[in-house]
């Protein structure tokens, strides 16, 4: 089972940065509203998440750190019209297969908090009584720590936090209903507030991309026979040199899909230079069932079942909006 599971975390657990993904998906998943994200060393030496989500209770820590544990889906119809963010109940066990984990919890309904470790071998896991508030903490120390061919892939401390920046980064556009705090080596790098309103969405979007693409962003809102695009899409004079600011979203999920960016890069036709990028932050949402997500595991890919109908959608909507900033 060992093994299994660290070659299953060669899949999931690629560097810092794809457990920190998965971490804060767990957290967002449990319905955690303020979500801290402590780094040390670029993530080598700690990854520690901490939310004030629903919690995992005393008799179930040790079953969520189990390869194919997953509380969220039942049965194979599930698969089908999935919401939450992970569903395949490996991320845990292969990063606990990898690192040393600590995962501490306590669900509103229970008095006190437990705690369960796993240090990178087959688990004989205590559990232990813990202080915690309501929610869960995830404390990853010293990731690759007994995979030394993995953690010779690692780069520097730079290169893997901005990594880990971008993923935060990515999620912070897709949740503004939650608060992120984003710090390494005990220095806050990133503090997103909860937005509720436009125009603390409009700062959060600024706080990410930059005040001067938001100074240049035009509007996008429209809904169309099931298919919704919302967001902000860069006018064509924004010359954007690097295709860094491409920030699409099917259901809330981060996505970097070809149809979608084709859709888009198709509405700028001529107006786009070469050598230049459109950048934009767009949300699309559909009906759950009109899309597969589980195409890839990295899960950036999806499959759109009426493909060249929400390509279409897209190219309409951001063209409209392009020629309306032109007049
Ligand atoms: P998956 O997300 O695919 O279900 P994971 O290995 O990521 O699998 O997590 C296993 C299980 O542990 C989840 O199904 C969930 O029940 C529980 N879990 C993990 N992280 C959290 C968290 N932050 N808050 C509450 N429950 C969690
Ligand atoms: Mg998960």
């Amino acid at each position: 089972a060992q093994l299994a599971n660290q070659i299953a975390a060669g899949e999931v657990v690629e560097r810092p940065a794809s457990v920190v993904k998965e971490l804060v998906e767990n957290s967002l998943d449990a319905g955690a509203t303020s979500i801290k994200i402590d780094i040390e060393k670029g993530g080598a030496k700690r990854i520690r998440i901490s939310d004030n989500g629903k919690g995992i209770v005393k008799d179930e820590l040790i079953l969520a750190l189990s390869r194919h544990a997953t509380s969220k889906i039942k049965n194979l119809n599930d698969l089908e019209g999935i919401n939450s963010l992970g569903f395949r109940g490996e991320a845990l066990a292969s990063i606990s297969s990898v690192a040393r984990l600590t995962l501490t919890s306590k669900p509103h309904e229970q008095d006190s908090a437990w705690q369960a470790c796993a240090q990178g071998r087959d688990m004989d896991v205590a559990i232990n009584p813990a202080a915690h508030s309501d929610g869960t903490t995830i404390d990853v120390l010293d990731l690759f720590f007994n995979t030394p061919a993995r953690r010779k892939f690692m780069r520097t401390e730079k290169t893997e936090f901005s990594h880990i920046e971008e993923v935060i980064k990515r999620i912070a556009l897709a949740r503004f209903d939650v608060a992120f705090t984003l710090t390494h080596n005990q220095k806050v790098v990133r503090q997103y507030r909860l937005a509720t309103t436009a125009s603390q969405q409009a700062k959060r979007v600024a706080q990410v991309c930059g005040q001067a693409f938001i100074d240049n962003a035009l509007q996008v809102d429209c809904q169309h026979d099931g298919l919704s695009l919302t967001g902000w899409i860069a006018n064509p004079q924004f010359n954007r040199k690097q295709n860094d600011l491409c920030y699409s979203y099917v259901n809330d999920r981060m996505m970097r899909d070809k149809l979608i960016n084709h859709a888009i890069r198709q509405s700028y036709h001529d107006m786009l230079p070469d050598n230049t990028y459109p950048a934009f932050v767009l949300f699309l949402t559909l009906d759950v069932r009109d899309v597969d997500v589980n195409v890839h595991p990295a899960k950036h890919e999806v499959r759109f079942h009426q493909g060249r109908y929400v390509h279409d959608f897209i190219y309409s909507v951001c063209h409209q909006a392009l020629m309306n900033a032109l007049q």
